[in-house]
């Protein structure tokens, strides 16, 4: 499977061989045993009934029950070792236990709708806790809410509020199988969201059982990790035991339509960029999505017509909304005979799709359907997509891979402008014109039709990328995307999971962070795309003055007390500290909130300070960054994943030009723009053939190669020196003699960082006549610029040595 083959890199077998190793005991017939004994000693004999291990004849049955995506239904999809069907909350807290016990993963099952199979795939051994038999839905009409299980469906959940109350709903996705385990775990939009917002807006309480296998509840919760399972993605903070929800009015009699048009593409695309305007002014009584995909029949010139259901709910009666839809979007033509008056109920029946008169029973059903392949992603459109764009959309829909694509379009505004983005972890609020979910569906199983259809999707994904929202490009996590980025198996950086975390969840990504780290510090609860906590080890580095104290004593006393360190030294705390951190950062891609910023910057002012800071790392086992100009193209001389302090070279920067041997000791912190100048100020015919950009700095520069516009007459930069002083892993200060030509010749060209911090290098200056020719000279397309290029290459190599183009 790819998805698996992607998440394990090479580098992570060797870890996976171990952890499969020390579980061997679990692929026999044991571990049933085994768990069924860790019910024993805690008394959960009942339990026994609803444990499920491959020896059952009913552990495929159950495991492929809420099995929603065939690509997670094959032979090499890896499967659970144990599966629990809870019956009651002790059950949930011995799974727990055991699973902390054998050092397995936990997925928790609601619906099993999600897009990428997290609830029951995991590529290490793991346990699903399977919500199937907790799903009672009590209603409280009197107080307009409701208490569910978090094995309930969104289907059973509006069948039982109806039993109850036909004025009465509450505001959550189409799909009546999906679960609310799942489903309020990531947002949950719906038919009502612009009237109501969405599922998390009203939730008022919840069950949840924590890593240590407390029950809370938002009292005893507390309002930050409250805040965050409401919406910052499933599996991530613990198990959702229920959810108490505030039921919204809803009128007796609603109103319903799915028109669908057949359309050439010139009409599709004026009907649809029309509908991106009407959206803005429509009342938010009125939900409109519109579902786009190509006509298996009708053809235009022999190719594919677009075909488009435009789909509402309004909540009034039929002649409020003709009226309404004639006046704001009077393209479409809707009539009277295109709506259909109903409860609130039969409209959550209809927009399932089922035929009209279909009992409202079936919303009870959650029997498997047959699973088709899928993938999905989405978008967030902040201004109408202009009509070139739409017809690009159109000509990759009639792509052969194509034929069971489908875009989904869904208005936003309304009640959702009025919540703010913080308000729950879920952002995507005002500033959304609407919502694109792209699907893609297909029923021949192997690898070849998987990428097949998977790629379509990426190339559409990828043309849209101008159309729609930036920095970061919004994503829906309840329509998971592994494609945006993964957990390593091992621990995952708060800069790695930002990828992914800032486009589900954008600013609030650093909350959720700051909340798993003070509920699941050792990421109990994960799965591919859970929130990481900060590794305990960074959070006590960060946090503990005692730590900081004692690095900072281990630098006192490992530097010469002629040159106090503690002038050179700066935390967060001091007010220098941000423009000191600033001052040699040259590529803003470093320079945002979210980059992991050093502990501590020590600007070495002795070359026994540098041996301190060498010395104390080590013994702390703390990350060392050396920068001197700062101009590494990854920002590696300043920004670490792990815990780490800058060495910051620019105080160490002296050159001393001996021209009468020609040489000069220059000393890393230097740029060279002042290594040219101080040779310059002794002699008008010497220069060093080095780099371009005066700010570049010597250490980064030297280090790896050096190159510029002498280079055809005299060579790299490294061919030009001759010495070096540096210090070493064990704090000694080495020069060529003393450290060999072995290790002379890597610090010359074999990159910064690798062997140690070297203080100065000695260079051969070389011989410039008096005065040189420069030229710069520009030529466009028109004015032949395509040949003379094409001319370059055939002679600038053959130039004599002194020209450099
Ligand atoms: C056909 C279809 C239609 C959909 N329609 C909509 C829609 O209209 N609106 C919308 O917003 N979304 C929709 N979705 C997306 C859906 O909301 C998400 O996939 C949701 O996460 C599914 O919840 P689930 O319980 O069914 O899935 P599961 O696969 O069971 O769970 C999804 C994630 O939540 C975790 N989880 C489940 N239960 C719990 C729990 N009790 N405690 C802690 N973690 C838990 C799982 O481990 C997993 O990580 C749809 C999905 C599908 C496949």
């Amino acid at each position: 499977m790819i998805r698996t083959m992607n998440s394990l890199s090479s580098s992570m077998f060797p870890f996976l061989f171990l952890f499969l190793f020390s579980f061997s005991w679990l692929a026999s017939a044991d571990r049933h045993e085994d768990f069924l004994q860790c019910l024993h000693s805690q008394n959960l004999n009942s339990l026994s009934k609803v444990v499920y291990t491959p020896i059952n004849s009913s552990y495929s049955y159950v495991l492929q029950f809420s099995l929603r995506n065939g690509r997670f239904n094959t032979s090499a999809t890896p499967k659970p070792l144990v599966i629990v069907t809870p019956l009651n909350v002790a059950h949930i807290q011995a799974a727990i236990t055991f699973s902390q016990k054998h050092g397995l993963q936990i997925r928790v099952r609601g619906g099993g709708h999600d897009y990428e199979g997290l609830s029951y795939v995991a590529v290490i051994p793991f346990v699903v806790i399977d919500l199937i038999n907790m799903r009672t839905v009590t209603v409280d009409v009197a107080n307009k809410t409701a208490w569910v299980q978090g094995g309930a469906t969104l289907g059973e959940v509006y069948y039982r509020i109806a039993e109850k109350s036909r004025t009465l709903a509450f505001p959550a996705g189409v799909c009546p199988t999906v679960g609310v385990g799942g489903h309020i775990s990531g947002g949950g939009t719906g038919m009502i969201m612009r009237k109501y917002g969405l599922a998390v807006d009203h939730i008022i309480d919840a069950q949840l059982i924590d890593v240590k296998g407390r029950i809370l509840d938002r009292a005893s919760m507390g309002e930050d990790l409250f805040w965050a399972i409401r919406g910052g993605g499933g599996n991530t903070f613990g198990v959702v035991v229920a959810w108490k929800l505030e039921l919204v009015p809803i009128p007796a009699s609603v109103t319903v339509f799915n028109v669908t048009r057949i359309l050439m593409k010139e009409d599709a695309t004026k009907l649809i960029h029309q509908w991106q305007y009407a959206i803005e002014k429509f009342d938010e009584d009125l939900f409109s999505r519109i579902f786009i995909w190509r006509s298996a029949n009708s053809t235009q010139d022999g190719k594919p017509m677009i075909q488009a259901a435009f789909t509402s709910l309004f909540l009034g009666g039929v002649d409020r909304l003709v009226s309404y839809m004639q006046q704001s979007f009077p393209e479409l033509g809707l009539v009277k005979e295109d709506c259909i008056e109903m409860r609130w109920i039969e409209s959550t029946v209809y927009f399932a799709q089922f035929p009209r008169n279909t009992s409202l029973e079936v919303l009870l059903n959650r029997n498997p359907r047959p699973t088709i392949f899928f993938k999905g992603k989405t978008d967030f459109v902040k201004e109408p997509i202009p009509k070139t764009a739409l017809e690009g959309i159109w000509e990759r829909l009639e792509q052969v891979e194509a034929e069971s694509a489908e875009l989904q379009f869904t208005a936003y505004g309304g009640k959702m402008n009025e919540i703010a983005e913080s308000s729950t972890p879920f952002p995507h609020r005002a500033g959304t014109l609407y919502q694109i979910h792209y699907g893609i569906s297909w029923d021949e199983e192997g690898i070849e039709a998987y990428a097949k259809y998977i790629s379509w999707m990426r190339r559409l994904y990828s043309y849209m990328a101008p159309y729609v929202s930036k920095n970061p490009r919004q994503a829906y996590v309840n329509y998971r995307d592994l494609d945006l980025g993964v957990n390593n198996l091992g621990n995952t950086s708060y800069r790695q999971a930002s990828i992914w975390g800032t486009k589900y969840f954008k600013n609030n990504f650093d909350r959720l962070v700051r909340v798993k780290t003070a509920v699941d510090p050792t990421n109990f609860f994960r799965n591919e795309q859970s929130i990481p906590p900060l590794s305990s080890w960074l959070l006590n580095i960060a946090t503990s003055d005692l730590a900081d104290e004692n690095f900072l004593q281990c630098l006192l006393n490992h530097s010469q007390p002629s040159y106090p360190i503690s002038s050179a030294i700066y935390t967060p705390n001091n007010d220098s500290y941000s423009s000191v951190l600033q001052s040699y950062i040259r590529n803003l891609r470093f320079n945002m909130s979210t980059t992991p910023k050093p502990l501590l910057i020590l600007t070495a002012l002795h070359a026994s300070h540098v041996q301190a800071a060498i010395i104390c790392a080590r013994e702390r086992n703390f990350q060392m960054k050396i920068r001197s100009g700062g101009h590494d193209y990854e920002g590696v001389s300043y920004v670490s994943d792990v815990p780490f302090f800058v060495l910051d070279m620019f105080n160490l920067r002296s050159i001393d030009v001996d021209v009468a041997s020609e040489t000069a000791w220059v000393e890393t912190g230097a740029t060279l723009g002042e290594v040219y100048y101080r040779i310059s100020e002794k002699s008008k015919t010497h220069g060093f053939p080095a780099g371009v950009c005066p700010t570049v700095g010597v250490g980064g520069h030297f280090g790896g190669g050096g190159y510029g516009n002498m280079m055809r007459k005299y060579g790299l930069t490294v061919d030009n020196i001759i010495d070096a002083k540096m210090v070493d892993v064990n704090g000694r200060l080495l020069d060529r003699e003393s450290m060999g030509e072995d290790l002379f010749w890597a610090i010359t060209g074999g990159g910064g960082s690798s062997f140690g911090v070297v203080l100065a290098y000695k260079i051969n200056i070389v011989r410039v006549p008096e005065v040189v020719t420069v030229f710069r000279v520009r030529r466009t397309v028109e004015q032949n610029a395509t040949d003379i290029v094409e001319q370059w290459q055939q002679v600038a190599y053959n130039l004599e040595d002194d020209p450099f183009h």
